[in-house]
Parts: C-alpha cells; sequence; structure tokens
C-alpha cells in the first residue's frame, strides 16, 4: 500500500550516517510489513539496503548473517553437510505465511525486529544459539543471545533507534543432531506451533525450543534424554498459562496441547 505520510527517503552508506534518532524514522528492511498497513506515526523510512551488507559468510566458526539478508537467499544457500543442523534453515525459510512478494523481498533482520510469536528467524536463531549484533545509535556495538531479543507479542530489547547489524550462527550448534516440528491452520500457513529439539554431540544434552505457542520463545535444556514425565513437567514449570498465545490460529489449550505432543515425539526421536 502507499504510505501518504512519508515525506523523505534516505539511503545512508553506513549506519553511522544516522546518529540523531528521532520520532518518525523507521529502518526499512524488505518492506513487507512496513508496506501492509498504515503507518501513521512515520514520517522517515532509512533503507538499509545502501548499506550494502555481504548477505552470508560461512566460515570454520559457523555462519554469519547480515540482518539484511533475504529469506530468499538464505533459502538458497547450502550450508556445509558436516553441519547436520543445517537443514533447520531450509524447515524455518518455510515456516512462513509467505506470498511470492514476502518470498522474495523479507529479511531476516526483518523478521526478528516485528518479533512475532511466529517469526520463523526467531525459531531457528534461538534453536542455533544464535548471537546477535546490534549497533545502538549512542554507543558501541552489543552483543544479545538470540533467546533474549524478544520480549513478548511484537515487543524486543531494542532502543530507539537500534540496529540489528547481523547474526552469528554458532559451528558447535550447526553440528547438533535436530528433530522439527510445527503446525499450521492451513497450507503455508502462519505456525502456530513451532517446536525444534537440538542434541549435542558427544554428551548428548537436549534442548528444546518452544515457539509461535508462546508470546515469546521459551527454551529448555536437559544434561540427558528426560523421561515424559520430567520433560511435561518442565514444560508446565516454563510456560504459565498466560504465556501461551490466543489468536485466530490457536486457542491457548490447543496450543498447550501440541506442544505436548510435538516435545514428547521429539524426545522420542532424539533419543533414538
Ligand atoms: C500477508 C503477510 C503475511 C505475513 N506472515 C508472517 C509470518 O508468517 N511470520 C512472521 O513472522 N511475519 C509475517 N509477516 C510480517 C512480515 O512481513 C515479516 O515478519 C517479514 O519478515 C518482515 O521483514 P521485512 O524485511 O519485510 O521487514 P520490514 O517490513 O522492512 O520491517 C519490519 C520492522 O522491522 C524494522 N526493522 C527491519 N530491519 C531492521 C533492522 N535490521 N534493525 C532494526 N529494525 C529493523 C522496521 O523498521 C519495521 O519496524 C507477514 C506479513 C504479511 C503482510
Amino acid at each position: 500500500m502507499n504510505l501518504n505520510t512519508i515525506t523523505e527517503i534516505k539511503q545512508p552508506r553506513s549506519a553511522g550516517e544516522i546518529r540523531h534518532w528521532r520520532d518518525g524514522y523507521a529502518w526499512l528492511a524488505g518492506g513487507t510489513w512496513l508496506f501492509s498497513e498504515p503507518q501513521i506515526h512515520t514520517d522517515t523510512l532509512i533503507d538499509l539496503e545502501t548499506l550494502g551488507w555481504q548477505a552470508i559468510a560461512a566460515g570454520q566458526d559457523g555462519i554469519e548473517l547480515a540482518a539484511t539478508c533475504k529469506i530468499a537467499e538464505l533459502y538458497a544457500f547450502q550450508p556445509s553437510t558436516e553441519w547436520s543442523a543445517g537443514s533447520l534453515i531450509g524447515e524455518c525459510c518455510r515456516a512462513f505465511l509467505s506470498s511470492f512478494k514476502i518470498w522474495n523481498e523479507a529479511t531476516i533482520g526483518g523478521n526478528i525486529v516485528m518479533s512475532l510469536p511466529a517469526g520463523p528467524m526467531i525459531s531457528l536463531t534461538v534453536a542455533l544459539e544464535g548471537i546477535y549484533t546490534l549497533l545502538p545509535r549512542d554507543g558501541p556495538p552489543r552483543e544479545v543471545r538470540a533467546a533474549d531479543f524478544v520480549t513478548g507479542n511484537h515487543t524486543n530489547i531494542l532502543q530507539p533507534g537500534e540496529l540489528l547489524r547481523s547474526i552469528h550462527l554458532p559451528a558447535a550448534a550447526l553440528a547438533k543432531s535436530f528433530a522439527f516440528r510445527r503446525s499450521e491452520l492451513t497450507h503455508l500457513g502462519r505456525s502456530s506451533v513451532l517446536l525444534i529439539g537440538t542434541r549435542r554431540k558427544p554428551d548428548g544434552g537436549l534442548a528444546l525450543m518452544i515457539t509461535a505457542a508462546t508470546v515469546k520463545p521459551v527454551q529448555l535444556a536437559f544434561d540427558g534424554t528426560p523421561s515424559s514425565e520430567q520433560l511435561r513437567n518442565a514444560i508446565d514449570t516454563a510456560i504459565p498459562d498466560s504465556l501461551y498465545l490466543a489468536d485466530v490460529h490457536g486457542s491457548p489449550a490447543h496450543r498447550r496441547h501440541l506442544t505436548y505432543y510435538y516435545a514428547e515425539q521429539i524426545r522420542q526421536e532424539l533419543e533414538a
């Protein structure tokens, strides 16, 4: 849609060019959300594309993703076959309510900063123990764990004007084995529940990450394989009823039921 409140589009060559932040400014990534509804409080868009950040770099220590990397670019990327969890990337790219436009224009950073419960790039980066680099307007870069970034439905820890620069996925997490489960009400629809389990080698510690069912990501970690009962108790302790999301894609009771169901499937799959 046309955004008729916009009076200026800035195209900086470096993030440092935008020193002073004010109400009315917004970073523009793929624009798939920004242009999907009126932005009555925004008068200036600051285009991130002109920063020219390299989309993806893979090395011995893992994968570095620019926030401006598009979902389609990430999907086309072939991670090393030594990284068993590399195929989680494709699973999460497909976990989108995604039209042609969203698929080709939406960015990883835009998806993370939206901080929606069904944000598949949040699921991916939390499950793979991602570290985000953030660029505040008035201080040095800071790093945060992906698991600590989202604070609620459409809320996160970013300060005004702070920019998500990149996401590091460590090689140790990429080398884990994984199990993936997702529910959607319609084909290629928005996720109502998305669970990813990962298992460390060689000691076998199991981690379970719950998204879409809850308003923010929930992580559970076990030294070995928990029993069914231990797993269910851990879910109940970590997720009070108020943390389950209620929307047209599912009631909290429906989401809680599927969380138990998929968690048990993941437990059995990773134990085997
Ligand atoms: C029909 C439809 C279906 C959708 N389905 C889903 C879905 O299934 N799951 C889902 O999670 N989302 C969904 N969305 C929402 C949105 O399109 C996606 O979250 C998308 O990934 C946003 O990325 P973008 O690059 O287009 O962000 P933009 O629209 O450009 O920006 C989104 C927000 O993030 C800010 N921002 C962007 N990049 C940065 C950065 N690097 N640092 C700081 N701030 C930044 C922008 O200022 C803006 O506030 C959907 C939207 C539509 C219209």
